[in-house]
C-alpha cells in the first residue's frame, strides 16, 4: 500500500503542469529583469529608480533579482532583455552559461556603469566602493558580451573626479539617438581607458579634460555591441541617483533597454517621471493661518490628472480666479476681516461660476461671519465659539477611528471602510439637506464626517478627515481628495 501511495506521488510530482507566464506578465509589455543586490555603488537607492523610469513609459513589465547567481534559463526565459546593475563576485558556470545563452539566442542586455567591472581581471569590489582583495578567475565571455574589460595595467581604467560634463551623440541615426538633443549635460564620472572590444559600435562620448585630471581624450561612453543573435546596450553613466535623475541619462537608458529588448525604439526623446495629462483638472490649494505636516502636499503629487498651485491665503484670491482654475482647495483657517472686500468677491465669483470647491479639514472654520459662506457654500461650520442656536465644536487628536463611505456617489464608489488616525470633530454644524458621503461611529466624533453641499452654482465637498501625516500617507485617502477634486470638476 505504501509503495503504491509513495509511486502514486512520483507520478504526480513528475506531472507538476506549467502555467504560462503571461497569466503573470501585463501583456504587450517589454519584460525586463533587473539584475542587482551586491554593487560598491548604491544598489538600494539606483535600482528602484532604473524600474521606476521604465515603468512610468508604460512600455516594460519590471522584475528585480537580488540575487542573480542561480538564474537559470529557466528563469530567464520569460523576460526579453537584461539590466546589469551589479559590480560583485560572480554568479557560477550554470547561471553564466544561461546569461551566455539568453542573450546570443537573440535576447537584450544593458549593462548600467559598474556593471562593467566585474568578472574581469581585476578585484572583486565591496559594499560601500569597499575592496574585497579578492581576484576571481575571469569570465571571458561577460567581457565579450559588453565589449569592454577593465584593466589595472597603465593606463588604468577608471575616473578622474566626478564633475558635470556634456555627453555628446555620435551616431545620430542609431534608434537610440535619433531624435533626441546633439548632447546632454550631466554630474557622473566619466570613466576613461576602458580595454574595448573591437566591433562594438559608440553611440556617445565625452571629453576627459585635463583640467580634472583627465587623459584629454574623447572617451566613448554609450556604446552597442551584438553578442551571437543578440543586443547589447552599455551605459558608463549612473554613478550614483543625482547622475541618473538627469534627462540626458534617464532618456538614453530607457530607449538603450527598449532597443536591446526590440532592435526599435519608440519612447520619446525626454521620460517624463511625473507627467500630467493635457487636460489635468487646475486646482489652486490654499494654505495658511493653520499649521500642518509637509506630507499634506504628497497628496496632490504623482496624479496625471490633476496639476496643483499652492498660493497661501489672502494673497491666493488677490485676482480673478475663474479663468486661471477649475476646483480651489481650501486647507487654511481665514476669518472674514483677514480677506479684504475685492479678494472675497473674486472667491465669490469663483463659487459662483460653477466651478469646483473642496474644504478640507481645518477649513471648515474659515470665515465665520460670512453667513452667505458657510450656510449657503459649504453647508456646515466648525463653531469657534458658541452664540445663540450654534453650540461651539470641539476637536480631539490622536483618534482611531472607522470610516465609512456612503455609497451611491462617484466619490465613494467601490472605496472601502476604512481605519483612520485622525483628528475628530464635534458639534460641528452641518446643514440637514448636505449628502453624506462618509460618516463614523466614533464617540468622539460627530457621525457625519464627509458630504457634498446643497449649494447649486458651484459643486462643493466637505472632507473631515486630513489633519496629520497618517491621513495624508494613505492611500484611501488621497484617492478620496482626488476623486472629489475631479468629481468637483465635472469630471
Ligand atoms: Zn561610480
Ligand atoms: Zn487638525
Amino acid at each position: 500500500m505504501s509503495r503504491i501511495v509513495a509511486l502514486l506521488c512520483l507520478t504526480a510530482a513528475a506531472q507538476v503542469t506549467p502555467v504560462p507566464d503571461k497569466f503573470y506578465f501585463e501583456e504587450g509589455k517589454i519584460r525586463v529583469l533587473i539584475l542587482t543586490g551586491r554593487n560598491n555603488h548604491d544598489w538600494r537607492s539606483t535600482t528602484p529608480y532604473l524600474r521606476e523610469v521604465l515603468q512610468s513609459t508604460g512600455r516594460f513589465d519590471v522584475r528585480v533579482t537580488e540575487e542573480p547567481s542561480g538564474l537559470s534559463a529557466a528563469t530567464l526565459k520569460p523576460y526579453d532583455v537584461l539590466v546589469s546593475n551589479y559590480c560583485g563576485p560572480r554568479w557560477g558556470a550554470p547561471t553564466e552559461r544561461a546569461v551566455e545563452e539568453f542573450v546570443s539566442g537573440g535576447k537584450g542586455l544593458v549593462v548600467v556603469h559598474a556593471g562593467s567591472y566585474p568578472f574581469g581581471e581585476t578585484a572583486v569590489l565591496s559594499e560601500r566602493m569597499g575592496r574585497t582583495g579578492v581576484y576571481q578567475k575571469p569570465w571571458i565571455e561577460w567581457g565579450k558580451m559588453v565589449g569592454a574589460v577593465w584593466s589595472d595595467k597603465e593606463p588604468r581604467t577608471g575616473h578622474a573626479q566626478r564633475h558635470a560634463y556634456q555627453v555628446s551623440w555620435e551616431d545620430k541615426e542609431h534608434p537610440i539617438a535619433a531624435g533626441v538633443a546633439s548632447s546632454f549635460l550631466l554630474s557622473d564620472e566619466l570613466y576613461h581607458n576602458f580595454r574595448l572590444k573591437p566591433g562594438i559600435h559608440v553611440l556617445a562620448t565625452a571629453f576627459d579634460s585635463p583640467k580634472i585630471r583627465g587623459n584629454g581624450k574623447q572617451e566613448p561612453l554609450l556604446w552597442t555591441n551584438a553578442y551571437g543573435k543578440g543586443r547589447m546596450f552599455h551605459t558608463a553613466l549612473g554613478h550614483d541617483l543625482d547622475a541618473m535623475r538627469t534627462p540626458g541619462f534617464t532618456a538614453s537608458y530607457a530607449r538603450g533597454v527598449e532597443w536591446a529588448a526590440t532592435a526599435k525604439v519608440s519612447l520619446p526623446a525626454l521620460i517624463d517621471l511625473n507627467p500630467k495629462n493635457r487636460d489635468a483638472v487646475r486646482v489652486l490649494l490654499v494654505s495658511g493661518g493653520h499649521d500642518h505636516e509637509s506630507s499634506f502636499y504628497g497628496v496632490f503629487e504623482k496624479w496625471r490628472d490633476i496639476r496643483v498651485n499652492v498660493d497661501p491665503h489672502p494673497v491666493a484670491f488677490r485676482n480673478d480666479l475663474r479663468k486661471q482654475y477649475d476646483v480651489v482647495v481650501l486647507y487654511d483657517t481665514i476669518q472674514t476681516e483677514a480677506l479684504p472686500e475685492k479678494h472675497r468677491q473674486n472667491l465669490r465669483e469663483f463659487v459662483e461660476s460653477g466651478k469646483g470647491l473642496i474644504i478640507l479639514h481645518h477649513a471648515i472654520a474659515d470665515f465665520q461671519s460670512w453667513e452667505w459662506w458657510w450656510k449657503e457654500v459649504v453647508g456646515g461650520r466648525y463653531v469657534l465659539r458658541a452664540e445663540p442656536g450654534y453650540e461651539a465644536s470641539k476637536y480631539l487628536h490622536d483618534v482611531e477611528l472607522v470610516a465609512t463611505p456612503k455609497p451611491g456617489h462617484a466619490i465613494t464608489k467601490g472605496l472601502p471602510q476604512m481605519r483612520l488616525f485622525d483628528e475628530t470633530y464635534k458639534q460641528v454644524w452641518h446643514r440637514a439637506d448636505v449628502q453624506v458621503l462618509l460618516t463614523t461611529d466614533h464617540p468622539t466624533s460627530d457621525v457625519e464626517i464627509g458630504w457634498v453641499s446643497p449649494y447649486q452654482n458651484s459643486r462643493v465637498v466637505y472632507l473631515q478627515p486630513g489633519h496629520g501625516r497618517e491621513s495624508h500617507e494613505q492611500p484611501w485617502f488621497r484617492q478620496l481628495v482626488r476623486r472629489s477634486i475631479l468629481w468637483s470638476a465635472g469630471r
